[in-house]
């Protein structure tokens, strides 16, 4: 009911446009996102490779209606890359399709994708195209099948996310194909027909999605995107079963969460990979962070009667 509640609030304008002037709101944020200028990512981002960490890097937004609102995006993304090639960060990008435009037009949202995609190729930096709700998966892996092959770029990677009953036969193409792929458990919300309603459903078929994806193919590339331990056991069972090699995956997580995880992953030899999201835009992905854990909730609702 919560998680329900909190992913309608998340993509709700008028519930944006109250919780982003409110300087509280703003300070619990900031646990989950590095800060709202270019500097404060880059930052972020350097103090997480020293301690071994790996990092993708979002500027944060979405649901762009303004084909001229995108040149700014595209803009930022260049200047974004330019500091990550500058400053030697061990660093990729993460994009969101309707930040780009895909909302307008898939052509537009081609376009921009390919300037990123450019600038990052030359500096030797992948992008991954993230999933955002099921109204745009098929367009969004539209995009980056085209942007693989027939725009050949080889640094482009997209996500699946579990809680999709679709992500089973998507896995299994895009394996064959030697894919780039994120996989999550999904953080939008979806009618019980095209999503698994139940957590326990989408547990099973993560772990089924892992197994599927690393035996479909031996050269396609798996980004394991959660923080439940069961899902990381699970995984690293199969990894073992497998003899998968470890150039063929790497676990992720998001910043702010499991930190201490994550440190204990690197240290144990894996490849570890935070995503750090910066920007003023940062209402909707913090409230779709507080929809995943209710425990975030009540730290939330403690700040904020000062206890
Ligand atoms: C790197 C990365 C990229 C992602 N990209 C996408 C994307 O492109 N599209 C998309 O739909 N979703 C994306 N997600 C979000 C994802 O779909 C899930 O909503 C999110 O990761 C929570 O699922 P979980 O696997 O961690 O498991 P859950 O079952 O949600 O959580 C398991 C446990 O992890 C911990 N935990 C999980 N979330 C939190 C939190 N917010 N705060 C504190 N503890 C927490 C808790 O201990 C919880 O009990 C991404 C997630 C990651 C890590």
């Amino acid at each position: 009911m919560l998680r329900r509640l909190l992913l309608y609030l998340s993509a709700a304008g008028w519930a944006r446009r109250i919780a982003t002037h409110w300087g509280l709101a703003r300070r619990v944020a900031l646990r989950f996102v590095a800060g709202e200028t270019l500097d404060d990512a880059v930052e972020a981002a350097r103090k997480l490779n020293q301690q071994g960490l790996l990092v993708t890097l979002n500027y944060l937004g979405e649901s762009i209606t303004r084909a001229e609102d995108t040149e700014a995006v595209v803009a930022t993304y260049l200047a974004l890359i330019e500091q990550i090639h500058t400053q030697h960060l061990r660093a990729s990008v993460s994009v969101k399709p309707t930040h780009l435009g895909l909302d307008i037009g898939e052509d537009l949202c081609r376009d921009n994708l390919r300037q990123i995609l450019l600038a990052a190729k030359s500096c030797g930096i992948p992008v991954t195209i993230d999933m955002e709700g099921s109204p745009h998966t098929d367009r969004t892996l539209r995009l980056y099948r085209t942007l693989r092959d027939e725009d050949d770029f080889s640094n482009v990677g997209t996500v699946i996310q579990a809680y999709l009953r679709r992500s089973e036969a998507d896995m299994q193409q895009l394996a064959a194909e030697g894919s780039f792929i994120r996989l999550c458990k999904g953080a939008y919300l979806e009618p019980p027909d095209i999503a698994f309603p139940d957590k326990v459903e989408v547990d099973a078929n993560y772990v089924r999605l892992v197994e599927l994806y690393l035996t479909g193919s031996d050269h396609a590339y798996l980004c394991l995107a959660t923080h439940d331990e069961r899902m990381i056991q699970a995984v690293q069972k199969l990894i073992r079963q497998y003899t998968i090699s470890p150039e063929r995956y790497e676990f992720q997580m998001l910043l702010g969460v499991r930190s201490d995880r994550q440190a204990e992953l690197a240290a144990a030899g894996e490849k570890m990979r935070i995503y750090v999201p910066y920007g003023e835009a940062w209402y909707p992905y913090f409230v779709r962070r507080l929809a995943e854990r209710p425990a975030n909730v009540w730290f939330f609702l403690r700040m904020l009667v000062g206890r």
